[in-house]
């Protein structure tokens, strides 16, 4: 390992986990969200290893992210972009034929502009504002777009219609979604009407796609899922307790790892690293291992953070440095520089997961795996 730390991709738990997802949402087409260089899992490495299980429809962020996924995917894969684009990127999108929302004025009369310089037709999808308050048409602003819309059948092929929740995974905002899907719904209707009619009409992102199958409609745009992890614990439970489960049918693809690079005898009494955060109580043996704050292991993890060494769980000891942590490896055997150390993952068994890490530290899943840097490599395994 040349770098400090590595990231492998599981192929078998990935196909698990589409083979899970079409059988529950049945036939209905799954974009797979891969914004935050695929939740953290690499672009590069995580692209083609969907395509070979299946998925041939992407959806990013902005058009820095669709380029990359376009550098690495397949001729006949759909990419589309959910948010950020300058004046260029809607030239390169067009050229390309990648989708894009348009949620405003301002973007429809440049798309509109630049295709007909072009003299191709742009792939848009129409996203409104159902509630969300982050980006869409004003549902006043409906009745005028729908008569634009209608007057720009040579520079548009109106791809899509489509709104996003505000926190489908949780409860407390059980009102507000709700109003949401009576909103669109309302605008759907209000499309129909004007035989206005959008190729694919999509709302849901993973928890709306467990918990509204009335907003199904052509296509889910399904992101945390597919990694293998529940949106939130409260959609765990409803699926797992309506099914009777008691082992989650999502497996984790990532694991992270390390190694230990230097070993040593703390003497009882001691302090160890910055500060006076860890006393040694009794005579320990410690190993530092080359992750830091500055690789995504959070500074909230001082402390409270957990490795696997030889299959046993070990705590950090003191703060999480820049580049390095601590930990109590008094209860391993023989331990040796260069054995390997495991941030995210399973040995033997004990695991640790991306949520009890995430728990230690207060951070959300989505949070803690869109931090892994870019520059770990990236395996399959
Ligand atoms: C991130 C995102 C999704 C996917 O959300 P998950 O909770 O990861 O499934 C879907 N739609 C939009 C617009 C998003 O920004």
């Amino acid at each position: 390992m040349k770098s400090s730390s590595e990231i492998i991709l599981n192929k078998e738990n990935l196909q698990s986990n589409w083979d899970f997802l079409r059988q529950h949402f049945g036939d209905v087409l799954i974009s797979a969200v891969v914004k935050g260089n695929a939740y953290g899992h690499g672009i590069n490495t995580y692209i083609p290893l969907a395509e070979e299980c299946g998925v041939n429809h992407f959806s990013v962020y902005s058009a820095n992210e669709a380029r990359q996924v376009h550098s690495v995917a397949g001729k006949d894969t759909t990419i589309m972009i959910m948010g950020d684009m300058n004046d260029d990127d809607v030239h390169w999108a067009i050229d390309n034929e990648i989708q894009f929302f348009v949620f405003d004025t301002r973007r429809l009369d440049y798309v509109v502009k630049v295709a007909k310089e072009k003299k191709k037709k742009a792939l848009v999808h129409i996203e409104v504002e159902t509630g969300m308050h982050r980006t869409g048409f004003e549902p006043k602003q409906i009745p005028v777009l729908i008569e634009r819309l209608k007057s720009f059948d040579d520079e548009l092929t109106l791809q899509g219609l489509c709104m996003h929740f505000a926190g489908a995974e949780n409860i407390t905002n059980y009102v507000r979604t709700k109003q949401q899907k009576i909103l669109f719904k309302k605008i759907v209707k209000q499309f129909e009407k004007a035989d206005l009619r959008p190729k694919q009409i999509h709302a849901c992102c993973s928890a709306a796609s467990m918990r509204f199958p009335d907003m199904h409609y052509d296509m889910l745009r399904i992101g945390i899922m597919q990694y293998g992890f529940w949106p939130s614990p409260e959609i765990m439970v409803e699926y797992m307790s309506k099914k009777q489960l008691v082992i989650s049918p999502l497996k984790r693809i990532i694991s992270w790892k390390s190694y230990v690079m230097s070993i040593k005898d703390v003497p009882a009494g001691a302090f160890v690293g910055y500060g006076s955060s860890f006393f040694a109580h009794h005579k320990m043996k410690m190993a530092v291992v080359p992750i830091g704050y500055a690789h995504g292991f959070s500074r909230g993890l001082s402390n409270v953070g957990m490795v696997l060494i030889q299959g046993i769980r070990v705590p950090v000891i003191g703060t999480v440095n820049m580049n390095c942590i601590s930990v109590d490896v008094s209860l391993c055997g023989e331990i040796d520089l260069g054995d390997e150390v495991i941030m995210i993952g399973e040995d033997g068994e004990h695991e640790v997961s991306v949520a009890s890490f995430g728990e230690m530290s207060n951070q959300l899943n989505y949070e803690l795996l869109t931090r892994l840097p870019h520059d770990i490599p990236r395996r399959i395994e």
